[in-house]
């Protein structure tokens, strides 16, 4: 069975099928949740869970892909590289393991960072009972980011506005002001929705069933798009006081990365899943880090997102323009080279065994 650069798929349901497939062999237990929405071709959206080891162990890593969609065939490559590898029989008696694949199967499918309620899901999980999150400096250029129309002319004037805007207020706050996360443009990019989305919830609904009995829990969040090429910057949002960024330390070293910080590619956010995760698990430890491998320069993935949300706000992703739009969103978050897909399964497997070292009291079981 080979590993590495052919564990990647090229479609989500070749992705899908991959991982069920590997997933059953691994000796897991699967579980499918039917997503509202169709893919590409009308074929059929869903994610899936898989659970590794006893049930009532006292500890669980979570390996989540898809959390931003078409980041997905990179994440996916990675848990289906994971399980061709024999991992699962070599698990502490411990932990128990638990991947979800594809958390955002609609944005996987059709190549889009959001859901199909155009929400980033890590934007999303905000209080919503609470005022909204503002952010006066997306407000200011909205138009400029995602205009109505994606003609030749109003590409060019528009990128050359977002230039002009970097260099009156820095390039790190154009970031801020665009990725940051914004409520009041629905049809803008990092729009993190006025409630919870389908993700938000199905995932809540996973945390509440698969880790009830967990009280330790760790979670490795596989995303792409930010930071240089092929690299995995550990991010995490967990305060660099707290005892979940000295747990991350202590498991994965020194490179843990808060998020915001003078060191990290990402800019300030709210709303991610991970900061969600302690809350939601109270009867737990919770340790979580998103792995965020490096594609593109950030101005191209800037760029593909926001033709990205032009089509699906205003043009048609069955159109010939729609087609090279959503290959532009897959060339931003994936690079289709052995090279770059040999770094994300590499560091991926690292990562794995590094948390279930972490999160077990016991020694590694021999290969059987
Ligand atoms: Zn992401």
């Amino acid at each position: 069975m080979k590993t590495g650069p052919d564990s990647f798929s090229s479609s989500f349901a070749d992705a899908r099928a991959r991982f069920r497939e590997q997933a059953a062999l691994a000796g897991g237990v699967l579980e499918t949740i039917k997503h509202p929405e169709l893919g590409p071709n009308g074929a059929d959206l869903s994610t899936d869970v898989a659970r590794f080891g006893p049930e009532s162990a006292p500890a669980t890593l979570v390996i989540i892909s898809g959390t931003h969609g078409v980041e997905g065939f990179a994440g996916s490559g990675a848990q289906v590289d994971i399980l061709k590898r024999g991992e699962m029989l070599k698990l502490p008696l411990d932990v128990s393991v638990v991947m979800i694949h594809a958390i955002n199967p609609y944005g996987f499918a059709w190549c889009r960072r959001v859901t199909h309620e155009n929400i980033d899901l890590n934007r999303n999980w905000i209080d919503f009972e609470k005022p909204l999150p503002s952010n006066p400096a997306y407000d200011e250029i909205s138009q400029l980011v995602c205009p109505s129309e994606w003609s030749d002319g109003v590409v060019k004037s528009t990128t050359a506005a977002l230039h002009a805007y970097a260099a009156a207020h820095s390039f790190d706050a154009l970031l801020q002001a665009v990725t940051g996360g914004q409520y009041t443009h629905p049809k803008g990019i990092f729009y993190g929705g006025t409630g919870p989305s389908w993700s938000r919830i199905t995932q809540t609904a996973i945390f509440k069933h698969y880790l009830k009995q967990s009280e330790r829990v760790g979670i490795i969040d596989l995303h792409t798009g930010l930071g240089p090429y092929g690299y995995a910057e550990q991010m995490i949002t967990a305060s660099s006081e707290s005892d979940a960024y000295s747990r991350a330390c202590k498991w994965f070293g020194s490179t843990v990365t808060p998020v915001g910080g003078d060191d990290s590619a990402s800019a300030e956010i709210s709303g991610d899943g991970l900061s969600a995760a302690a809350p939601l698990l109270s009867n737990a430890e919770v340790t979580g880090v998103a792995w965020e491998f490096g594609t593109q320069p950030p101005l191209e993935v800037l760029h593909a997102l926001r033709a990205d949300a032009w089509l699906h706000a205003y043009g048609d992703p069955a159109s010939a323009i729609g087609e090279s739009i959503q290959q532009q969103m897959h060339r931003a978050f994936f690079i289709d080279e052995d090279f770059w897909k040999g770094m994300i399964v590499a560091q991926t497997l690292t990562a794995f065994r590094e948390a279930l070292a972490g999160l077990s009291t016991q020694p590694r079981r021999a290969k059987s």
